[in-house]
């Protein structure tokens, strides 16, 4: 055994999880099957502009433990995420907001806007919302559950509204006033000089090997540590022994532009149905960029299957059951920690990635 601990993945869990033990004085070897660090905060550096490979990233929280950490190792710029729908060629302020009400219909106050989602709410009969579809009218009303969220919805989930569960819509905060911010959030922002950089700052003087694949090679990688801190896909740990769990994969299509503003925001959400991508993201506006070009991604989310990069756990019920009897197992490997997005299958934010592995760093310690 030449380390106390072996940590598979270099993403935001893994590279805390790094830091914190070796600050404690413990052993670590860091793998990642990838060529590079970060997991999927990853960003790299396209005409001067950090480009966030595997989908935007936004930190944000309300927990001053989980923004005093990642501060250590990057400076924040001030960036506050303020998205735009665009449904047919019509823009709409996200997330639902005066802005949004009054574009919609055309009121102009909070109680206008409250009483015609009231209407809208009885209109549909909910009492007690079952789905994502009754949450999102319960919520916003009809029009804006047609125009803004059913046709995103479907295509980012790859399911009717109706058999998805209630808390993704929770996600997105309803507000009575005019305030554009998409989170509720005390602190917010964007590292300066890029996610994948505040990552190599957590793992400064660290030990880390790119392009070892643990799956491929566990015996001898596993004889190697004392512990092993595992944030890959659960499922694919136990050979999918129980059945695979299903996860969102996303495809990006992206494109460098000879012209410094393409669409005037960082994020434009496409919620109709037929356009084939869910959102653009044009990712010189994380960072207020200048620069002569800009680069644009395209996403199109599709049905993760065994060769994609997983990113979003589908945390419905089936799938929460699967999950269930994967955690038995998990549970049951005592030299093994699995966590993060996908050790854990859960849609965590950074935020409370950052929170859960320093929560289970410090029990390790
Ligand atoms: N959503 C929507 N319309 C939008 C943006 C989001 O209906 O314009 C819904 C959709 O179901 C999505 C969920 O809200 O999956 C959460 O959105 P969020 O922006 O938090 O997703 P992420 O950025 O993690 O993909």
């Amino acid at each position: 055994m030449n380390y106390d601990y072996l940590i598979v993945g270099a993403g935001l869990y893994g590279a805390i999880f790094a830091r914190e033990l070796t600050d404690a004085g413990k052993k670590v070897l860091v793998i990642d099957k990838r060529d590079h660090v970060a997991g999927n905060i990853y960003t790299e550096e396209v005409e001067g502009i950090n480009v966030h490979k595997y989908g935007a990233h936004i930190f944000h929280t309300n927990d001053k433990r989980a923004w005093e950490y990642v501060t250590k190792f990057a400076d924040f710029n001030r960036y506050t995420n303020s998205p735009v729908a665009n449904y047919k060629g019509e823009l709409y302020s996200l997330p639902f907001n005066m802005y949004t009400f009054n574009k919609m219909w055309g009121v102009v106050t909070p109680e206008e806007a409250a009483s015609k989602i009231e209407e809208q709410r009885k209109a549909a009969g909910i009492t007690e919302p079952k789905n994502l579809e009754e949450q999102a009218i319960s919520l916003v009303g009809t029009d804006i559950y047609e125009k803004l969220i059913k046709g995103y919805t479907q295509k980012q989930w790859g399911r009717p509204c109706t058999e998805l569960p209630s808390f993704i819509i929770k996600r997105l905060p309803v507000r009575f006033t005019f305030d554009n911010n998409y989170f509720n959030a005390l602190y917010q922002g964007i590292p300066m000089g890029g996610y994948t950089k505040m990552i190599e700052n957590m793992l400064d003087g660290i030990e880390v090997k790119l392009g070892v694949d643990f799956l491929a090679d566990r015996e001898r990688l596993s004889s190697l540590a004392t512990k092993i801190v595992y944030t890959g896909p659960v499922d694919a740990y136990f050979d999918y022994k129980l059945g695979t769990l299903e996860y969102r994969s996303v495809r990006f299509e992206t494109e460098i532009l000879d012209k410094p503003n393409f669409q005037g925001n960082a994020v434009v959400n496409y919620t109709d149905a037929e356009t084939p991508y869910t959102r653009i993201i044009e990712h010189k506006f994380f960072e207020f960029g200048t620069q002569d070009k800009t680069v644009i991604s395209r996403e199109y989310s599709s049905e993760w299957k065994k060769g994609d990069e997983p990113y979003y756990p589908v945390n419905d019920d089936k799938n929460g059951a699967l999950y269930q009897e994967y955690k038995k197992l998990a549970d049951g490997e005592t030299n093994v920690i699995f966590g993060g997005r996908l050790g854990e299958y859960k849609y965590y934010d950074m935020d409370a990635v950052v929170v859960r592995a320093l929560d289970v760093v410090s029990k390790e310690i």
